[in-house]
């Protein structure tokens, strides 16, 4: 007999005879009654054993994390909190689990317990509910742009190009470490190694994404990235998930409306497909928030806080403007910040932006024109800018909680601007011989951004810890799993 989904089980509109459910035992009660859960949904369902008629041996077995199959009849719940309940017939344990040694008890783990349990975390309410929402997400992107008629492009993991500079590398090689093939002047010979040059894992798709929206018109990449930056932090990963649009004939105004658009429809998304999930989550907010000072506490609730996001427009603020908001707050008078802002031209901190999003505005914001010289080569230079006060055509989304969740610019579409400031920054030309391609055949205006999913999946999901919202987190000193 084929087993039901217990999700589909507990939305019947009948009762019914004779259903089989198999799952994961998470408690047991009174000898009588199992709470099953088999990852369909956040809910368990409650399985009735006749114990009278069943032997000792079998109840024994019936332990927190025992994978077992239950038949029985579907029949309306005496009990509160659920319509249906399954009056079991016949329990059978498929997989014991000792209750002694299972590491996910039926009680409160912290955070970093489960991290060091990623294999098992899985197995509970949280965790369960965050995988499922993350699965969700990630086919509303791409439900998104399809619609949309963007193309998918998989740009390569291991990539030839490390001028973009968007963050440290990790080295692809095939060279053994002890004997390995030096030049003349003692540099290692990448021209002895698999690919004949140097490689390494990709940090951003977004070179040879532009050249597919040169033809294609619009793009997306949608695949894993890779950053050796050491920044132990609670929003940077060594590995995360990034979602890159590239649009031809798209300019920084265009490119901001897509962002906002893009992410109110994929947060709309999960809000329809995980009412369940997300509500449970926002308990464990809440229940979270308890324990933390009141001025460290959300303002809103989760499913506020999401529909919010839905419901206003972001704040676009050129960065001009919000250094001058920065320059007159109080925690920069008061020297609170741990980098003063005393004039134009600073790299912005997270602490700036997220006193931009959290305190200021109270709402996501979009800060454009930065600085030419904090931002990467291949941004578009605005016309008419002040002499020495130079500003690219970029844009960054800071969310409230997260900070920077996108990243994007309208791109340098003139060959002679590129290379002058390729030139100016030591940038190969030679390197990016087929980047520059673009900008020689029928080049254009064109714009895109960079999402980092897993940020995403934080703001979905109320999580805190970057760690949490990916399935197996590889970060500085770990890579277990
Ligand atoms: P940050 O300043 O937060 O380090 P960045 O400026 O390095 O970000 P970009 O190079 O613009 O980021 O990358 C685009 C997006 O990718 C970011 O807006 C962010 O959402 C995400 N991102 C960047 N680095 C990481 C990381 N190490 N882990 C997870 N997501 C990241
Ligand atoms: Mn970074």
């Amino acid at each position: 007999m084929r087993h039901t989904k217990v999700k589909d089980l507990l939305n019947s509109t009948t009762t019914l005879h004779e259903v089989n459910a198999k799952g994961w035992v998470r408690t047991f009660r009174n000898n009588q009654f199992i709470a099953l859960n088999d990852g369909s949904t956040i809910n368990n369902i409650q399985c009735v054993v006749d114990f009278e008629n069943t032997p000792d041996e079998t109840l024994r077995r019936v332990t927190t994390g025992a994978a077992v199959s239950v038949t029985g009849t579907l029949v309306e719940s005496k009990g509160a909190g659920q319509k249906f309940e399954i009056q079991v017939t016949k329990l059978e344990i498929l997989g014991d689990s000792d209750a002694e040694k299972f590491p996910m008890q039926p009680k409160k783990h912290s955070l970093e317990f489960l991290r060091e349990n990623a294999h098992l975390r899985v197995r509970t309410n949280a965790f369960g509910a965050i995988m499922r929402v993350r699965s969700v997400l990630s086919f509303a992107v791409h439900s998104y742009f399809q619609e949309k008629g963007f193309v998918y492009v998989n740009t390569p993991i291991i990539t030839g190009s490390d001028a973009e500079g968007a963050g440290e590398m990790f080295k692809v090689t095939a060279l053994p470490f002890d004997g390995t093939p030096r030049t003349e002047d003692g540099k290692v010979n990448y021209k002895e190694d698999f690919f004949g040059k140097e490689t390494n894992l990709t940090v951003s798709g977004q070179l040879e994404g532009e050249t597919f929206a040169m033809a294609l018109g619009q793009i997306y990449t949608f695949g894993p990235t890779f950053r050796a930056e050491n920044s132990n932090t609670s929003r940077h990963l060594a590995e995360f998930w990034m979602i890159e649009p590239e649009v031809a004939f798209n300019d920084l105004n265009d490119n901001m409306d897509l962002a906002e658009d893009f992410i109110q429809y994929v947060i709309k998304y999960a809000l329809d497909k995980c009412s369940e999930d997300l509500k449970f989550l926002e308990g464990r907010l809440l229940e979270e928030e308890k324990s933390k000072p009141q001025a460290e506490r959300s303002e809103m609730a989760l499913l506020d806080k999401l529909n919010f996001v839905l419901e206003n427009n972001f704040k676009r603020v050129s960065y001009t403007e919000a250094i001058d908001i920065l320059r007159d707050s109080t925690p920069n008078k008061k020297k609170k910040f741990n980098y003063i802002i005393n004039e134009w031209g600073a790299d912005l901190q997270s602490e700036h932006e997220r006193y931009l999003v959290e305190k200021h505005f109270k709402c996501p914001v979009i800060l454009f024109d930065y600085p030419a010289n904090i931002k990467a080569f291949y941004m578009r230079l605005n016309d008419n800018t002040e002499p020495g006060r130079e500003t690219v055509r970029a844009m960054d989304i800071l969310f409230p909680g997260i900070g920077e969740i996108v990243g994007g610019s309208q791109r340098e579409e003139r060959f002679d601007v590129l290379v002058e400031k390729m030139k100016a920054l030591g940038i190969d030309e030679e390197e990016l011989w087929w980047y520059l391609d673009t900008r020689r055949f029928g080049s254009a205006v064109h714009s895109g951004f960079g999402l980092g999913f897993e940020r995403l999946v934080l703001f979905v999901t109320g999580m805190t810890n970057i760690r949490d919202v990916i399935p197996f987190p590889r970060t500085p000193m770990n890579a277990e799993f």
